[in-house]
């Protein structure tokens, strides 16, 4: 296997290619080091070699493994890119600045009650539910726009953008796109779509976050 550092560069040199392929400014896209289930045998070199931005699905996990690494390296920002349980949100806003899994109106409402008891905002993105999997959290795709609109009108919640996890067995393209345009709809700048199998794809079609782990850090072992 490869070492995390030099993935990491590799991920970035492929970045680059595929903004400029897309006539995009490398800089727009934020890389998303997806960290669940490592260590921090192979995170730290990573944050050594400058990297800032990691993502968590799991708030529990997230709280044990990050605060002590927060303590040495303070410019770090922790994403939540997995569903959340309501008795889990107030260790959410404390610990993450940005959460990708805005998924259901008892989040949003649980959410903007704690946002407002803790005077910090971290970005939100909603996720949409583009395959319309049963198994997959997410709203509808025709339901995305009135959520957004109860966010941003009832609960006062910025949203800043949309996140999907396309099915595995269609084309990712399609619901990258899907995205673009519900986001477009809505008025949101931002995009976070794209994975280690597909995050060129979805830099073509507009991500401003994606989201890559194995391809940095190794196959995930269970
Ligand atoms: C695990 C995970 C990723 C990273 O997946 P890789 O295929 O390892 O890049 C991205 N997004 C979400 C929501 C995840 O749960």
């Amino acid at each position: 296997m490869t070492d995390p550092v030099s993935a990491l560069r590799e991920i970035h040199s492929r970045i680059e290619i595929a903004a400029k392929a897309a006539n995009r400014d490398p800089t727009s896209i934020t890389l998303v080091a997806v960290s669940k289930t490592y260590g921090e045998d192979l995170i730290l070199p990573v944050i050594d070699s400058g990297q800032r931005v990691f993502g968590e699905n799991r708030v529990q996990e997230a709280k044990t493994k990050w605060p002590p690494i927060q303590a040495r390296v303070p410019d770090l920002k922790l994403h939540l890119i997995g569903p959340m349980q309501s008795n889990k949100v107030k260790d959410a806003v404390e610990l993450f600045d940005a959460i990708h899994t805005v998924d259901r109106p008892k989040i949003a409402e649980a959410l903007a009650a704690e946002i407002k008891k803790q005077g910090r905002s971290p970005q939100l993105f909603v996720q949409v539910n583009t395959g319309e999997e049963p198994q997959k959290s997410g709203i509808p795709p025709q339901m995305t726009a009135s959520f957004v609109n109860v966010c941003r009108n009832k609960l006062d919640l910025p949203i800043t953008g949309l996140m999907c996890i396309p099915p595995v067995d269609e084309e990712a393209a399609l619901h990258f796109g899907l995205l673009a345009k519900l986001a477009a709809e809505s008025g949101l700048p931002g995009l976070s779509m794209g994975m280690s199998d597909d995050f060129e794809t979805a830099i073509a079609l507009g991500a401003t976050h994606i989201r890559v782990g194995s391809a940095i850090f190794g196959a995930r072992i269970g």
